[in-house]
């Protein structure tokens, strides 16, 4: 894994997250304010303008440079917990392109920089209930010594199962909490986008590695 392969993840998540604009704008205008695919693929676009460059560095660099761009163009409340991810990452991938249980680590490091700094868990009905169970799911998988095919099989699978279970949350953090009980029986637009992003990653890496 290099700048390459992080520029390839990127391309992938921005196609399908492109893919489902309407639908993730709808879910944010029942529980939020309608911008957060908005803010996204902003930031997308900006990594995008910036491709050479990212492609050009190493691992943890390229996700570094990702990392700050997403930061100066996503706004929201997205924009900071998406940054806190990659730069997350990039800290604990210290320069190295991790195997699978190097991965492991290197995700659940940029998990916990999230939750450090959205201040929450699972069960407020956020992106953390996608990328916590995703995560610790990783964590299991690297243990028993899982190939890296079985990672990208299981993970979008543990990645969409969590996402759904968001519709019946109540949510207690974000915009979405001003709703109180309305909030249910809608997906979190950001857990929809983040199980979006984890399952066109895993997919771009499978062909890579074919
Ligand atoms: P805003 O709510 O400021 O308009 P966005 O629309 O960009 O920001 O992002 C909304 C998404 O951000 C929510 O769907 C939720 O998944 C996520 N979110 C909001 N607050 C938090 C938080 N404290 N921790 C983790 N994720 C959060
Ligand atoms: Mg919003």
């Amino acid at each position: 894994m290099n700048g390459k392969t992080v520029m390839a993840c990127i391309d992938a998540a921005f196609a399908s997250l492109k893919e489902h604009t309407d639908e993730i704008a709808s879910l944010d205008q029942q529980i939020g304010d309608g911008d957060h695919i908005f803010n996204l693929l902003r930031g997308m676009e900006a990594l995008l303008a910036v491709k050479a460059d990212i492609e050009a560095e190493a691992f943890g660099p390229a996700l570094e440079l990702a990392a700050s761009k997403v930061l100066s163009t996503v706004g929201g409340s997205s924009g900071p917990l998406f940054f806190s991810l990659l730069s997350g990452m990039a800290k604990a991938s210290a320069g190295n392109a991790p195997d699978v249980a190097g991965f492991a680590h290197v995700f659940s490091a940029g998990v916990e920089a999230v939750g450090l700094r959205g201040k929450t868990g699972v069960g407020s009905k956020t992106m953390m209930d996608v990328l916590i169970p995703v995560a610790k799911r990783f964590g299991e998988l690297a243990a028993q010594g899982a190939s890296a095919r079985e990672v990208r099989e299981v993970l979008p699978r543990v990645a969409e199962d969590s996402m759904l279970a968001t519709r019946d949350m109540l949510a207690t953090k974000g915009r979405a909490s001003f709703l109180g009980e309305r909030s249910r029986g809608h997906i979190d637009p950001g857990a929809r986008s983040s199980q979006i992003m984890i399952a066109a990653v895993c997919a771009r890496l499978a062909q890579h590695n074919k």
